[in-house]
């Protein structure tokens, strides 16, 4: 297979050469050719997918074969919707990349930047307009955006628009585009509320799926480590501060917690930055520019914040909590190891996040082993725990675990559900079998 197959313009096809590809990906494979026919699609697809192609490439063909008078007229026809500020300046970055060699000319429109330059460059005209619901909307309520001409339409990451509350936006702007149009809807789950969303939206799609990814990219080691809530923090500093780790993503649960473990790593000398929703967009900028060049070895993210955040080269993803959701956690770990490179994936557990690991467990179809992280640090406040009597059913090779004064004697908790456990032949690391379907290679 390959793009030249697909009918896409020669333009296009230079700028997808230019790009450096060379053979579709899965999701490319089976969703461009209908798109280019004008279908409505709902595909299922995570990032690294290379998903964004998917809905880019046809889009620029079908606006690049439209009436020459139609040219002439420069109210925006295609609107990329996407939940985050990083995915908006991403997918124009793309729009930007395969167009090279075509005259249409794209704007990305999210918040956190001055509203004048938006309206300067949407005056000026532009044939795609990539946004965020809530900037746009400001937009459509000034009237500096006149979108009566959109005739294609692409939610990107559509499950991620909905967890972060814009349903209502999305559908006020639907509401004022116009119906005859072709609708592309790009997300990593179809859960029931998308599969609703879609019902209302696109028109007899056509469902493509690139292979829910239930294990990542070969190349990621995965380690889970033990380590109790008020633990992690000095854990952090001193896994950072023991191993060559060039580039480090960590992941936070919340924004509170990622300036909490930020401040404690500059405390420790360890150059990092956050990056989260409560920051500027000059911030946000600012801080991956400066984790991509080096200036900064950790970056500490939120979920959301990290959506769209593509930065090759990370060595280690440290989940300083446990993710939630195994989707997150497939997602999170996969922003190491790309493009076929290695990556190690650290998680920190503590026992009452041990569902947590159950249900990565359940979806992965793996079993992984908790360890005890070399040379963990001892609180000062806390009393090491005494080795255990060899009948106990601590993991092998492990030194103390995470017994106390407080539950000796009783099985604990955490212990319970590693003793049933079977060794792992591997002790230092778990990676995961290859074969889970999917394109993983990104
Ligand atoms: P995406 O899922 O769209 O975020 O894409 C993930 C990465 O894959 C991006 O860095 C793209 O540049 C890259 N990519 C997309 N399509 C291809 C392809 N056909 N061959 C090689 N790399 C690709």
């Amino acid at each position: 297979m390959d793009f030249a197959n697909f009918g896409l313009s020669d333009q296009i096809i230079q700028g997808v050469r230019g790009a450096g590809y060379t053979t579709p990906t899965p999701i490319q494979a089976i969703a461009i050719r209908p798109a280019l026919a004008g279908k409505d699609i709902v595909a299922s697809a995570q990032t690294g997918t290379g998903k964004t192609a998917a809905f880019v490439l046809p889009l620029l063909h079908r606006l690049t074969c439209e009436d020459v008078a139609h040219k002439e007229d420069r109210r925006p026809r295609a609107l990329v919707l996407t939940p985050t500020r990083e995915l908006a300046q991403q997918v124009q970055d793309a729009v930007i990349t395969y167009g090279r060699s075509l005259t249409l000319r794209s704007l990305s429109v999210y918040g956190g930047v001055g509203m004048d330059t938006q309206i300067k460059m949407l005056r000026r005209g532009t044939d795609i307009v990539v946004a965020t619901p809530g900037r746009l909307l400001d937009h459509m309520q000034r009237r500096t955006i006149d979108l009566s001409r959109i005739k294609v339409l692409v939610l990107d990451e559509a499950d991620r628009m909905l967890d972060m509350g814009f349903i209502h936006d999305v559908r006020r702007i639907i509401d004022q585009i116009p119906k005859e149009r072709q609708t592309l809807l790009f997300s990593a789950t179809v859960s029931p509320d998308i599969v609703s969303l879609a019902g209302v939206i696109l028109r007899d799609p056509l469902t493509v799926e690139a292979g829910m990814r239930r294990s990542p990219a070969e190349g990621i080691r995965q380690h889970f480590y033990e380590a109790e809530k008020d633990a992690k923090t000095d854990l952090l500093v001193h896994a950072l501060n023991a191993e060559m780790m060039e580039s480090v993503l960590v992941f936070a649960r919340t924004k509170h917690g990622a300036d909490k473990i930020t401040r404690r790593l500059e405390r420790s000398g360890i150059g990092s930055v956050a990056i989260h929703s409560n920051r500027t967009q000059a911030q946000r900028e600012r801080a991956l520019a400066g984790f991509k060049e080096g200036k900064y070895r950790v970056l500490v993210a939120t979920d959301i914040a990290a959506r769209g955040i593509d930065v090759d080269g990370i060595s280690h993803v440290i989940n300083f909590d446990v993710p939630r959701s195994p989707e997150d956690y497939i997602h999170r770990i996969g922003r190491t190891g790309r493009a076929g490179a290695s990556g190690d994936a650290i998680t920190f557990l503590g026992r009452e996040e041990l569902p947590h690991l159950r249900r990565i467990e359940q979806f992965t179809g793996k079993r992984f082993s908790v360890k005890q992280y070399p040379g963990a640090p001892v609180r000062a406040d806390r009393p090491a725990s005494k080795p255990r009597p060899p009948e106990d059913d601590r993991l092998p090779g492990n030194g103390p675990k995470l017994e106390g004064p407080r539950t000796r004697g009783k099985q604990h908790p955490f212990m319970s559900t590693v003793r049933k456990r079977k060794p792992f032949k591997k002790l230092e690391s778990y990676s995961t079998v290859p074969g889970g379907g999917g394109w993983s290679n990104y």
